[in-house]
């Protein structure tokens, strides 16, 4: 035990569950002792033995322009001078509001809430309340945070109803939840053929990123806005972790597709509590206090972590941010790739605008079953070797990865240099 980060996680966890405030921090699934961090900056953080790392989880994908960009640190420290938090409106949050709108043509309206969690749940009950129906359609593999009727993984069979996935959540709210397989379209079909009038909504992560990463199929999604248009539900994308990370448009700009509502967070905060849900303005009619969907929030649209969004939000819309975030996470899938094949391990990757994926497999997986399917073992082992090398990855074969704006020529090819090392040691 002479490491800080040893002493510091024993502390940890006398006080607190695991030693964690949000589990996948705890390296339960690849084994070890997490890293406390002390302080960031541009595409490294520095733990608490003071050891640098690249960062390739940014926070879990706000960090898009770099930990402690100039800017945004300005921004926070300004607006931290008028005070924190006032439970009264502000011009700020209206400045966030139009800029969402404008960015995001389904967007009419847009409300703020302080995380994702609570962005998706809101989400679901503006769909329910609007439809006056109860069931929802989700997919294995997706997260949209842990609210109740979120926590649900499939049952048995295709119409059976879900089962919870966490000790806590009744069994009647899971009843009410459907989990359908990614990227399996004529499921879609199926479930709205026998309970269309039923369904309040179906919710999806529009590029998957928290089954590691992988792409939704353009049929999927394009099958999924035609049944819900069908039968009067209500889509709606997650896009907390795409949205304003896979390009300015989002996943749904990519694909061209409208949903009814999104769901955001992550960029949009820059690193602060900002999470907003919003779509067509007559749904969004529906909530508190002009209709019946009650939602609240005590620091929703803060304005210290407005002001770290708006900074944010004004940096990735610099002339040719997106091609560059795009070119640089292309050219670490791709320098990762060549590594693997020199060292003769079998391994792919793929890349969405700044969000990769990383993978033990012939080929890159297209569902959750191959994803499943791919060696967690071999990932275990390379996550420690790159910790070993100063670079930190996701800590879990089943996550994505994040580049920022930070990550430069030489910091890609000191990631690929350490890889070429780790691919050897597996
Ligand atoms: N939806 C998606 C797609 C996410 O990736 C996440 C978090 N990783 C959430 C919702 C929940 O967001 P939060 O952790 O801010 O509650």
């Amino acid at each position: 035990m002479n490491s800080k980060n040893d002493i510091l996680f024993a502390r940890a966890q006398a006080s607190t569950p695991g030693g964690v405030n949000s589990p996948v921090r705890a390296f339960r699934s690849v084994g070890g002792t997490p890293r406390f961090i002390t302080r960031a900056e541009g595409p490294h953080f520095w733990d608490a033995d003071g050891k640098r790392y690249i960062d390739y989880i940014g926070s879990w994908g706000p960090a898009i322009v770099g930990h402690a960009h100039p800017d945004v640190i300005r921004a926070v420290q300004e607006a931290a001078t008028h005070g924190l938090s006032f439970g009264a409106p502000t011009e700020a949050e209206i400045l966030m509001a139009e800029e969402i709108c404008r960015l995001l043509p389904s967007v009419e309206q847009v409300r703020l809430v302080s995380s994702g969690t609570e962005a998706a749940m809101s989400a679901l009950r503006l769909a329910r309340g609007a439809t006056r129906r109860d069931k929802i359609v989700k997919f294995e593999g997706c997260y949209h945070g842990h609210a109740d009727s979120l926590l649900v993984k499939a049952g048995s069979g295709l119409l059976t109803f879900g089962n919870p996935t966490s000790a806590g959540v009744p069994e009647d709210f899971a009843r009410h939840t459907l989990v359908l397989d990614y990227n399996e379209p004529q499921q879609l079909e199926e479930v709205f053929r026998t309970m269309g009038d039923q369904i309040a909504c179906v919710i999806v992560e529009p590029v998957a990123g928290n089954m590691n990463l992988v792409r939704a199929t353009p049929e999927f999604l394009q099958t999924m806005r035609r049944v819900c248009s069908e039968h009067g539900a209500v889509l709606i994308f997650d896009e907390v972790m795409s949205g304003f990370r896979v390009g300015l448009g989002c996943a749904q700009g990519l694909y061209g597709i409208t949903p009814d509502l999104t769901v955001l967070g992550k960029v949009i905060g820059g690193g602060m509590p900002v999470a907003a849900f919003g779509g067509r303005k007559d749904l969004m009619q529906h909530l508190a206090p002009l209709g019946p969907v009650y939602q609240a929030g005590t620091l929703s649209g803060n304005p210290v972590a407005v002001a770290a969004g708006m900074a944010t939000m004004k940096l990735v819309q610099q002339p040719g941010f997106y091609e560059n975030l795009g070119a640089q996470t292309n050219k670490l899938a791709e320098g990762l790739t060549a590594a693997a094949r020199e060292a003769g391990v079998p391994f792919c990757a793929d890349a969405v605008g700044g969000m990769f994926g990383l993978y033990f497999a012939d080929s890159i997986p297209a569902s959750y079953k191959a994803m499943m399917a791919t060696d967690k073992d071999r990932f275990n082992r390379f996550f420690h070797a790159m910790l070993d090398l100063g670079v930190y990855l996701a800590p879990s074969a089943f996550e994505a990865g994040f580049v920022s704006a930070a990550h430069s020529d030489a910091v890609i090819a000191e990631t690929v240099s350490a890889a070429r090392q780790a691919f050897t040691r597996l």
